[in-house]
């Protein structure tokens, strides 16, 4: 019993001294996990191969978003992690350790309190939508899903977690159980497993979270909760999985370009705004919960049955295509990865002009799936300005290499002949 609990003090201790002594952030927590998820998603896709659950378009959509994501969010951090810093250092009530376990509980219960609440109000404010919307685009439901986020949610979501600034918990334990938080919800993403039993009385599962991202109209903005399911039963949110679950947003995206995924809804509330007369309405567009409409332009829209779905977005595409797809993505994602880590080595312009690079080639991926001939222009042009963006910052070899081959496989797979014929 002694011997066991010495253990279990150490344990604890050395968790304790890693976080506090490695200055860790959120990016590099994710980071470090994105090979592990990557492992995870290709098992599970072996795994359910037969089922239809993973669709390559679809797959490559959501992670194109969370490579966006990721990259966005390098600009942001330190913007938007300052506030927490600033409240921290000028205004905390408390003085609370981090080598106090109960401290470390407490503040779980509190990021996943103020999570559920950032969440549940993305689902009933229009604004707030706008943001959130990306991450229940798509019509699968896979661990590929639970990477798809929104590349601007963290601007809103930043201020909800002040008050805990205000309380007193420090920002390497706030940043380290924020970080927790969204690394949970990522294996809830699946359908391979199914129910959990009593473990579905507290925690958020999968069962639990394929609800939440169902279309039907039982469904609709019930079980918000990040790590524990107890707030949304609680607070009158939670709804069990009765029926099979249809996934995806009541007016389909029916798009695989990352860019509109993320600012098609801000561009559907300003035409909103627009059309309606009233300038109270022009205002409640954004403040409203959605389906919400004034009633110049027919009131609330409530969602339609599932039985009236359409099936699901995604044209035809060639075998060429595919590999051509697959292989620029998971370039770009290897490329990606290893700039997360080094990135702080960068100058600001080189940061920038990867990132460029990055987005042109989501964009062109995107406008590819949808099989558009225009985009295999768009694709050259990125191929181009692989040798002025890099040129100046690598070595002969890592210029030249990849574009060699990038060309080449441009020549070969992307013939106009490639593209089905719809
Ligand atoms: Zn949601
Ligand atoms: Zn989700």
């Amino acid at each position: 019993m002694g011997r066991w609990s010495d253990v279990r003090n150490q344990l604890l201790t050395v968790a304790l001294l890693f976080l506090h002594n490695n200055r860790m952030d959120d990016v590099k927590y994710i980071a470090y996990a994105i090979p592990v998820f990557f492992v995870l998603i290709a098992i599970e896709w072996l795994w359910t191969r037969d089922k239809g659950n993973y669709r390559l378009a679809d797959a490559i959509n959501n992670l194109s978003c969370g490579v966006m994501q990721q990259l966005t969010t390098l600009f942001m951090r330190t913007a938007l992690f300052a506030g927490y810093v600033w409240i921290f250092t000028s205004f905390r009530q408390f003085e609370l350790s981090m080598n106090r376990p109960l401290v470390w509980v407490v503040c779980f219960l509190a990021v996943d309190f103020m999570y559920y609440w950032f969440h549940r109000l993305s689902h009933e404010i229009n604004a707030l939508w706008a943001a959130h919307v990306v991450h229940h685009q798509s019509e699968d439901y896979n661990l590929a899903v639970a990477l798809r986020q929104s590349s601007f949610q963290g601007i809103f979501s930043s201020f909800f977690y002040w008050p805990l600034a205000w309380i007193g918990f420090p920002p390497g334990m706030f940043l380290a159980l924020s970080a927790a938080n969204t690394l949970y919800q990522f294996w809830i993403h699946t359908q391979a497993i199914d129910r959990m039993g009593p473990f579905e009385w507290l925690f958020n599962t999968p069962s639990h979270h394929r609800v939440h991202h169902g279309r039907n109209p039982i469904y609709i903005d019930r079980n918000h909760g990040g790590t524990l399911i107890i707030w949304d039963r609680l607070f009158g949110t939670f709804q069990k999985e009765t029926e099979p679950v249809v996934y995806g947003i009541t007016t389909p995206l029916a798009s695989w370009n990352p860019l509109w995924a993320n600012f098609h809804y801000w561009v559907e509330l300003w035409q909103s705004a627009r059309t309606t007369s009233r300038w109270r309405d022009k205002v409640r567009v954004f403040t409203k919960a959605p389906g919400w409409f004034p009633q110049d332009m027919g009131g609330f829209k409530p969602p339609p049955p599932v039985s009236h779905v359409p099936a699901k977005y995604g044209p035809e595409l060639t075998p060429e295509f595919k590999i051509y797809i697959w292989a620029q993505f998971a370039w770009l994602v290897m490329a990606t990865f290893v700039f997360l880590f080094q990135f702080q080595r960068y100058e600001w312009a080189v940061q920038a002009s990867f990132t460029l690079w990055v987005l042109v080639g989501l964009w062109a991926i995107g406008g590819l799936s949808e099989n558009k001939r225009a985009f295999r222009w768009v694709e050259l042009v990125r191929l181009l300005l692989w040798l002025p963006l890099v040129w100046p910052y690598f070595s002969f070899a890592w210029v030249w290499g990849p574009f060699a081959v990038l060309l080449l496989s441009w020549m070969t797979l992307l013939r106009p002949k490639a593209f089905a014929t719809a």
